[in-house]
């Protein structure tokens, strides 16, 4: 589903590469860490997976597209797979919680009634149903990134990139946002998430892809953090070493006590028309193998034969209302409605 065959990124004016010769394969409904220490490679391989950087060499194949055969034009159609969240929130600060949900719905054509219904339910799983018409600066830290963890799987992407989604958040309310992702994973999203915090990474025990300068060293399919980056409690006063054993404990409990290493998959619940509608807009041309389970409505994999990335396209995008391309949808790589045009047959 994210395969990387050698892939190396460096940037103009640098001396050694960011990324150097990269390979692995992520399969649909996996949880992956990508850990490693600042500067190692992390950031560079999330933005590349969604066609933000381009790499220097080697191939990327995402959801079963090379991603070297995209045109910049239908990259904001690709885009519509992958759901991301970074450390910053990156939340628009003068739409309520309610808004900052349903806007990246606008930009992509989908119905009122669609948005109406689709909204509410999000918020409601990310635990904010009674936050809907809050702005963001009323909000806590935590619920701020639930906000965004809501925009991105709202549209119910194959694949949720999360780079160092709790970097701003104290121990406790990260869990809180591990166990998020953790069900949006057992679900069946597939989930990648960059993260040089130890701690989650030892007690989830998924799979972790370690870089260092660039490289991979380590590819486990049940790891811990590992030595490189580790924090060495050695480095730390006494009573910073307590502090941190002690939240380490509470979040052991309460992971172990709430997350099973295995969720086992829910059973899908019926579909309202408008999921199916949304189900057959994105059902694959070619399925995958089985693996994991998939939420319903999920978009499995795309056509590997070309790029006709029209299958992504909504249906009601005709009569969508308009939103104006604007710095938001660039920055979630979302399309301006003129090339709306470009909506197709459903398949
Ligand atoms: P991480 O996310 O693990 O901290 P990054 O992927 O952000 O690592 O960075 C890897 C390396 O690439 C670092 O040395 C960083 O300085 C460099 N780098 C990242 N982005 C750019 C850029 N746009 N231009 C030049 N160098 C960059
Ligand atoms: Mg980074």
């Amino acid at each position: 589903m994210i395969l990387f065959e050698s892939v190396s990124k460096k940037y103009r004016g640098t001396k050694r590469p960011a990324v150097d010769r990269v390979s692995f394969n992520i399969e649909r409904g996996e949880f992956v860490f990508i850990v490693g220490a600042s500067g190692s490679g992390k950031s560079s391989c999330l933005r590349m997976i969604l066609r933000e950087e381009q790499p220097s060499g080697g191939r990327i194949h995402v959801l079963g597209h090379d991603l070297s055969k995209i045109s910049n034009r239908k990259v904001p159609y690709f885009r519509r797979n992958l759901g991301v969240v970074f450390q910053d929130f990156r939340l628009l600060t003068n739409k309520t919680v309610f808004d900052n949900v349903a806007f990246s719905l606008q930009v992509i054509g989908k119905s009122r009634g669609f948005i109406q219904e689709a909204v509410p339910d999000v918020l409601e799983m990310v635990g904010l149903g009674g936050k809907a018409k809050r702005f963001p600066h009323e909000l806590s830290g935590g619920e701020q990134q639930r906000v965004a963890i809501a925009r991105a799987i709202v549209n119910k992407p194959a694949v949720l990139l999360a780079d160092e989604p709790t970097g701003n958040l104290d121990p406790a309310t990260s869990l809180g946002i591990m166990q998020l992702l953790r069900a949006i994973n057992a679900s069946g999203t597939t989930v990648v998430m960059a993260t040089h915090e130890a701690t989650f990474v030892d007690i989830m025990q998924q799979r972790v892809i370690e870089l260092s300068q660039g490289v991979v060293v380590r590819d486990e399919q049940r790891g811990g953090y590992g030595e490189t980056a580790a924090i060495d409690l050695g480095d730390l006063t006494e009573a910073g070493a307590r502090v941190l054993r002690a939240s380490e404990d509470v979040v052991r409990s309460t992971l172990s006590a709430h997350v099973e290493p295995v969720a086992a998959p829910a059973d899908p619940e019926p579909l309202s028309v408008e999921e199916a509608e949304f189900a057959m807009q994105q059902e694959p041309v070619i399925p995958e193998p089985p693996a994991a389970p998939t939420i319903p409505g999920a978009p499995e994999s795309l056509a590997d034969d070309d790029l006709d990335l029209t299958v992504l396209a909504p249906r009601q995008a005709s009569q969508a209302p308009s939103a104006p391309p604007g710095t938001f949808s660039a920055a979630l790589g979302l399309t301006p409605n003129e090339d709306q045009e470009d909506v197709g047959p459903v398949r």
